[in-house]
């Protein structure tokens, strides 16, 4: 027989059990929840793929961490890669694999600066096979003159790089040299041709796919138009249309 005293414990025992057995419940169903929102809100992200973010360049979207954060494919200039979470990019917080630090030793003090950026993005596309856009520079025989592999030079021809603008070749078939190059805003790179305002990419013949995630890039030739493919980043869609522009036109 079991006495009233005990009795009343077991029964107060038990009620307690009920309750943390509710707050476990609960407590579940709230983590839960919290999980579905954060993957809600995580999958209307931004999508980054093209976008640069100091030396990295997005190249695609490739899974999630631990947490559910989605992870971005990312290139360095130097052909490094890596995968980086949006918030990582976005905060300024990497700027490059590590390599951009390693020069930031250099004597003229230049590293870091938008004019030594494009001289060493020039110098990366034409001259490492690993870099990402090397195939449409360096691969096609585009090359940086020999007085230009040294920054100091380059800096004395070109001077300090204006706000927006970026470097130009005067002649797309021909290599980076003091001749052939100008500081050039992406409107006076396509100067007799006006924006549409329904343009996706901001340059002209290249539009922005977003089913596909990709660059498309198309040309009118005698009214008819001629698809030139899709690239996963605008760099790359846009060389092409210019080499198109330049067979087919002879810009
Ligand atoms: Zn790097």
């Amino acid at each position: 027989m079991i006495s009233d005293l005990t009795y009343n414990d077991l029964n107060k025992a038990d009620s307690l059990h009920g309750v943390i057995r509710q707050a476990t419940y609960l407590f579940s169903a709230f983590l839960l929840i919290g999980l579905l929102l954060r993957g809600k809100i995580m999958s209307k992200k931004i999508n980054l793929a093209g976008q640069k973010f100091g030396r990295w360049l997005v190249v695609k979207e490739n899974g999630r961490s631990k947490w559910r954060d989605v992870l971005w494919e990312c290139e360095c200039e130097c052909g490094a890669t890596s995968l980086l979470k949006s918030c990582e990019l976005r905060s300024g917080n990497t700027k490059s694999c590590g390599c951009l630090k390693k020069e930031l030793m250099t004597k003229h003090g230049m590293v870091g600066t938008p004019t030594y950026e494009t001289w060493h993005a020039m110098i990366q596309r034409c001259t490492n096979k690993n870099n990402i856009h090397y195939s449409y520079y360096g691969g096609r025989g585009i090359t940086v003159c020999k007085a230009w592999l040294k920054f100091e030079n380059f800096f004395k021809d070109m001077g300090e790089r204006p706000d927006r603008l970026t470097i130009e070749r005067l002649k797309n078939n021909l290599g980076y040299s003091k001749e052939n190059c100008c500081w050039a805003s992406r409107s006076e790179q396509r100067r007799n041709q006006r924006i549409r305002s329904d343009n996706t990419s901001g340059v002209i013949g290249v539009s922005w796919v977003k089913e596909r995630k990709k660059y498309n890039a198309k040309i009118q030739i005698k009214h008819k138009t001629i698809n030139l493919g899709s690239f996963d980043s605008l760099e790359q869609a846009t060389e092409i249309r210019k080499n198109a522009e330049q067979k087919y036109w002879n810009k």
